[in-house]
């Protein structure tokens, strides 16, 4: 049974235009990406760096998933290269000093065994950031990892020290040197055929999925087989049967009960009880059916033509 719902499809569409941006818009990226390194025209060739991506699209209000899609671009058009995720452990650093580190050790006793254990396993810390593993932490303090992500946030939330979660961020590497505007040039026919394939294979997935023809005679369409039987098996195959089905059964009930009624009148007890086909259910059903289609009527005691 494939599942679809409309919002499937509005999904698929938003997906489709974040994975093609414009050719302005990818131009638009890369002089951004420039600005933000602070890169003179001309210059910056070999230089690599880490892109918070959430901080750089937030600054020139751009779409983090566009953004991903346009560096991919920009790469294929050899203007840089970027790995999508490069792993930064957490890191952490102490905003006080030695001191006055001491004094909150003293005022807040619940967190000076925790403090304690940072100064004890990062040396270095007054200083500069230093990697932690939260791991680490959690099993010399016996804690769990959320314990210790916890901790070190309320500690942050004081003021105490300053804490990075580990993150993967893309790392940037310019391949070119930075290129103005004018001399940017971005292969536009592949960036169409792209946009062409994916465009069809999407249409094709709607198509599969909305169509109430047999799946297997679609594929054979497909195939350039098209006068392929209906299959028998596929949801479609086994829903038109279900419904096919159905209909006979009430054809026959309705049958019966007029061949019934012709006869004499009977309550609904009496009817249903004289006639051969279905479930109890099915009959009942096409009972109420031919009474509100005004076939047969009831004096409220029994049923009659
Ligand atoms: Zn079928």
């Amino acid at each position: 049974m494939l599942l679809y719902t409309k919002s499937d499809r509005l999904q698929l569409e938003k997906k489709f235009e974040l994975s093609f941006p414009l050719v302005e818009e990818i131009k638009k990226v890369y002089h951004f990406l420039g600005n933000y390194t602070q890169l003179a025209y001309g210059a910056g060739e070999g230089l690599s760096f880490d892109l918070d991506l959430g901080d750089f699209c937030t600054k020139f209000k751009i779409d983090p998933v566009k953004t991903l899609n346009a560096l991919k671009f920009l790469e294929r058009n050899d203007y840089l290269s970027f790995t999508e995720s490069v792993f930064l452990p957490s890191r952490f650093r102490f905003e006080i000093g030695n001191e006055d580190l001491y004094r909150f050790q003293i005022e807040n006793e619940g967190f000076d065994y925790f403090i304690k254990t940072l100064l004890r396993t990062y040396g270095g810390s007054f200083e500069n950031y230093v990697r932690i593993r939260e791991l680490d932490i959690a099993r010399r303090l016996n804690l769990s990892v959320q314990q210790v992500i916890a901790q070190l946030k309320t500690l942050q939330e004081q003021n105490v020290l300053s804490y990075l979660p580990q993150t993967d961020m893309p790392q940037v590497t310019f391949t070119r040197a930075r290129q103005d505007n004018l001399h940017v040039i971005i292969d536009r026919k592949f960036l169409e055929e792209r946009k062409q394939v994916f465009h069809e294979k999407m249409e094709a997935v709607f198509t599969y999925a909305e169509t109430k023809q047999c799946r297997s005679r679609m594929l054979l369409a497909y195939l350039d087989e098209p006068d392929a039987p209906n299959c028998g098996r596929c949801d479609v195959c086994l829903e038109n049967k279900r419904r096919e089905k159905a209909s006979e059964v009430f054809d026959r009930i309705t049958q019966e009960v007029i061949d019934q009624l012709s006869v004499q009148n009977l309550t609904v007890e009496d009817l249903v009880r004289s006639i051969k086909t279905g479930t109890e259910k099915d009959r009942l059903e096409t009972i109420r059916r031919l009474l509100d289609a005004g076939k047969i009527k009831s004096d409220g005691e029994k049923y009659y033509l």
